[in-house]
């Protein structure tokens, strides 16, 4: 067989972790085991498990490393945090996916970190936070401001002064960036999101470099699992592995509908601003009329679904500052739009109308 790195990850998506001898299933098995029997390969599911194996192969070949799935994307960063001594300095975003940041500002809080607070598209201003860090946090394009950074630019930066960094690819998947290539250490997903892609699943993998040279990470991020029991169910991944082989069609037909929506909403006069990077399938607008206006085209849609998470096939919008935990940063009428595979002309139908009904209903904080 041609070795996996030499395929086009539409291609890795759908045969890596396949069983390929006479008379196997053709998909892995659900493996529902807590022990194993003495002498072989796995020990106890807390520490590896064949349910863990091949949804971890494919996401390492699809990233280029070696992956190691975790309980959801909240302990996936729980574990990268973990490689932070006590009181090391993060550099961080001031603004990405809430839950990293409460993460950050707690561990701050209590002194078990120190962390700097970046603007990512500011290469100076991380450039002079760097000297001195342990850890560069990355997210590109952040949630929910949909802020791009020079990923390749940031991460040479860190590489250059020793600090080890960690990205977040969970909105742009391995179909759109490959941040170990540019010399990222840890690569990050909630595979809550677009790996699993169906939205019944919460999960999260790491994946570092298969050749870690002398600052690895890997044998540290597989002991914290172990020790902290951060292990997912079997049947999460299993469903991961099921969404995953059809995530490069996903991702192209996602990401078309949103740059023709995206278009759209510009000339939309509900709209005062589209936030959308250019590729994926991640958008955020400003709705005119703030928090009010926003809300009522959340509660409006039919077709789109008003919940949080993203990546799924379905549409889903909801407002980001409805949490009080979200940065001050990010405006009070920003809706992210997560968009999925449904026909363009029925999201943007249904899109457009809960958009002009805002425009005709009078609201309290439209000037
Ligand atoms: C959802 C999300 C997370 C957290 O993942 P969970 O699976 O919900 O724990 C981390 N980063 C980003 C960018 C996310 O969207």
């Amino acid at each position: 067989m041609t070795p996996p790195e030499a395929l086009a990850p539409s291609t890795s998506c759908v045969v890596t972790g396949r069983p390929h001898a006479p008379g196997s299933p053709v998909n892995p098995p659900l493996v529902l085991t807590s022990t194993f029997v003495h002498g072989g390969e796995h020990t106890y599911a807390r520490e590896t498990s064949p349910a863990f194996t091949p949804f971890e192969e494919a996401v390492g070949v699809l990233e280029g490393g070696r992956a190691l799935v975790f309980a959801s994307g909240m302990a996936a960063a729980a574990a990268v945090l973990a490689l932070v001594p006590h009181g090391g300095v993060v550099v961080a975003p001031r603004s990405a996916y809430m839950g990293v940041l409460t993460l950050l500002r707690e561990a701050a809080e209590t002194g078990r970190i120190t962390l700097r607070e970046v603007d990512l598209t500011d290469v100076t201003a991380v450039e002079s936070a760097l000297p001195g860090a342990e850890l560069l946090w990355v997210e590109s394009p952040g949630n929910p401001l949909m802020e791009v950074a020079d990923l390749p630019r940031l991460l040479a930066a860190a590489r250059a002064v020793g600090v080890r960094s960690v990205v977040d690819n969970t909105f742009p998947t391995p179909i759109l960036a490959r941040p170990l290539e540019w010399g990222a250490d840890v690569v990050l997903h909630s595979a809550t999101k677009y790996l699993s892609g169906h939205s019944d699943v919460v999960l999260g993998v790491l994946v570092t470099p298969e050749d870690e040279g002398g600052r690895g990470a890997y044998d540290s991020l597989f002991h914290h699992r172990h020790l902290h029991g951060a292990v997912p169910g079997p049947m999460e991944v299993w469903l991961a592995l099921r969404g995953l082989r059809t995530l490069a069609v996903r991702v192209d037909r996602a990401g078309a509908n949103a740059a023709t929506l995206a278009a759209r909403l510009a000339e939309h006069p509900a709209i005062e601003r589209v936030r959308y990077p250019g590729s994926g399938a991640m958008l955020a607008v400003d709705v005119r009329g703030g928090a009010t206006a926003a809300e009522h085209v959340c509660a409006a849609t039919t077709l789109w679904t008003h919940s949080t998470s993203l990546g799924g096939v379905e549409s889903q919008l909801e407002r980001r500052r409805r949490y009080p935990s979200e940065p001050d940063l990010v405006p009070e009428g920003l809706v992210r739009l997560s968009v999925g595979i449904e026909d363009v002309e029925d999201l943007w139908r249904d899109l457009a109308r809960a958009l002009d009904a805002v425009l005709s209903a009078p609201t309290p904080d439209r000037p």
